[in-house]
């Protein structure tokens, strides 16, 4: 019997989950519907290159180690688009008191392994540097299951080093409050050394031995922990997109209102009136959606879904004549600590960033704005954001330039918050979820907010769907 499987949400999940299962299931076996809310698929990817350089509103990059999504990129022919980053340029700078500094070299998982490098940064006072020494002689603290990021590290290093180092390193990947992110979800190496030894120092020294560090500024060292794609991380959509256009069904402006449980399978009720049956159903879209549309759930796991944050984003990309910056952009960008009193989290300096082939004569620029608990960002005008914008260039970067091109990206509870507790939480969701055996959880809110983590689990959701369908079909645990 031909399997009527109905993908939910068209982000990188969706669209992988639904290439993955008519790769596994072949076209002829399954009648595949993807909807998708917005006018476009891709959910917060967004590249636009219509001026000739790359500015990306979403993700810039994929971590090489996890490799998911440099293997889907070359399953789609991108594989001669995968481009590296600039070798001769590592590390960002930090912001303080309107000064560019380098992070101290050797800064692993927050934790400083090079104390020399760490003696000599102007971000901290000889005080705050004595106190990042405590880490060595201070008793360990028991920890039982999770613990905020934040409060590990406050109580190893002091407020000075984790305000101005450890922070924007480890917050910036998730838009989030260091001292409410989950240590077990976002940083597990913290409590493994803090289990092993009493000095986080001691134990990111010893791991350092065998790994090359994070945050290595001299050209000599191994370059590349991340990759792109030449024409923007919106071409591995595009290219999603081309895969499946003649094998399943796709569907923009289709928005999901509820989904119900029948004995064979599931109805799906879109907003305007239109319904479809399906056998299977991967649901790719935010926690806080999946929570409105599971109806049929049991009450508290809804709950849990609900409760997952999302912190709202906007991304502002900037193109400049080359002859705007007077100093050199010797790094990738920067990172701007909390309490600097700038609205701007993090900026990208996009042609220094990646080892693009080419040379062109314009200075792509792309500007991070959104903490975890800011109210409001979402509610300013474009316009507001970008005088924003211009005014704190001029402060950090001494632009007085126009820039030629700019363009905001909204991105309205575009990045889960995996706080205290959220490993625990994703586990009882997924148990739940394992209830309903049509039906699958993909998405960013589990084990991982990365495009390979997404493309992770949408492929281990596509193998247990095609498992499933060589199996009779299933009624509910
Ligand atoms: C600014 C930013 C920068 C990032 N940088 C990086 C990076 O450099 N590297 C990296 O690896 N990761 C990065 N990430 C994380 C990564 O991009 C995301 O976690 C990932 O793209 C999420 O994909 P998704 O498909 O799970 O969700 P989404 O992209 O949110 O897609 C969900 C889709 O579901 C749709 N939808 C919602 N409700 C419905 C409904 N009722 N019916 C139908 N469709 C619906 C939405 O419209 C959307 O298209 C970044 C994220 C952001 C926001």
């Amino acid at each position: 019997m031909t399997r009527r499987i109905v993908v939910v949400g068209g982000g990188i999940s969706g669209l992988t989950a639904a290439y993955r299962i008519i790769r596994e299931m072949g076209p002829r076996a399954v009648e595949l519907t993807l909807l998708e809310a917005s006018e476009q698929f891709g959910g917060v990817i967004a590249t636009d290159a219509s001026q000739g350089v790359v500015l990306e509103g979403g993700p810039d990059s994929f971590l090489r180690r996890k490799p998911e999504a440099v293997q889907l990129a070359q399953d789609l022919g991108l594989g001669r688009e995968i481009i590296g980053t600039n070798p001769n340029v590592r590390g960002s700078y930090i912001v303080h008191r309107g000064h560019f500094h380098d992070i101290p070299l050797g800064v692993r998982v927050g934790v400083p392994t090079r104390l020399d490098t760490l003696w000599t940064t102007e971000l901290l006072s000889l005080a705050e540097k004595m106190r990042v020494w405590g880490d060595l002689i201070l008793p360990r603290k028991p920890i039982s299951s999770d613990v905020a990021v934040g409060t590990l590290m406050r109580y190893r290093f002091g407020n000075g080093y984790v305000d101005r180092i450890a922070a924007p390193m480890l917050s910036g990947i998730y838009a989030g409050d260091i001292d409410r992110l989950s240590a077990q979800a976002t940083a597990p190496a913290l409590l493994t050394y803090q289990a092993r030894g009493r000095s986080l120092i001691r134990e990111a020294e010893h791991e350092a031995k065998k790994v090359p560090v994070s945050g290595d500024n001299s050209p000599k060292a191994p370059s590349g922990l991340f990759v792109s794609l030449l024409r923007g991380v919106g071409s591995l959509v595009d290219a999603l997109v081309v895969a499946l256009e003649s094998k399943a069904s796709l569907n923009r402006e289709s928005p999901v209102q509820s989904i119900t449980y029948q004995s064979e399978g599931f109805a799906l009720t879109l907003r305007d009136g239109r319904t479809f049956e399906a056998t299977d159903v991967v649901l790719a879209v935010p926690a806080y959606r999946a929570a409105q549309l599971l109806t049929f759930w049991d009450r508290d796991a809804r709950r849990l879904l609900a409760e997952i944050p999302y912190a709202d984003l906007a991304v502002i990309g900037a193109v400049y004549a080359p002859n705007a910056f007077s100093r050199p952009l010797a790094r990738t960008g920067f990172l701007v600590p909390r309490g600097e009193g700038l609205e701007m989290t993090a900026a990208t300096w996009v042609r220094t960033k990646w080892a693009y082939p080419d040379d062109v004569p314009l200075v792509p620029v792309r500007a991070f704005f959104g903490r975890a608990d800011q109210q409001g960002l979402l509610d300013q005008s474009d316009q507001a954001m970008m005088e924003t914008f211009r005014r704190e260039m001029g402060y950090i970067m001494g632009v007085t330039d126009e820039p030629r091109y700019t363009r905001v990206f909204r991105i309205p509870q575009g990045m889960p918050q995996y706080l205290v507790g959220h490993r625990e939480r994703a586990h009882r969701i997924l148990n739940e979820a394992a209830r309903w055996p049509g039906l699958k959880l993909v998405g960013s809110y589990f084990d991982g907010v990365g495009v390979p983590d997404c493309i992770r689990r949408a492929n281990q959701a596509a193998v247990e769907v095609a498992q499933a369908a060589r199996e009779p079909l299933h009624s509910p645990r």
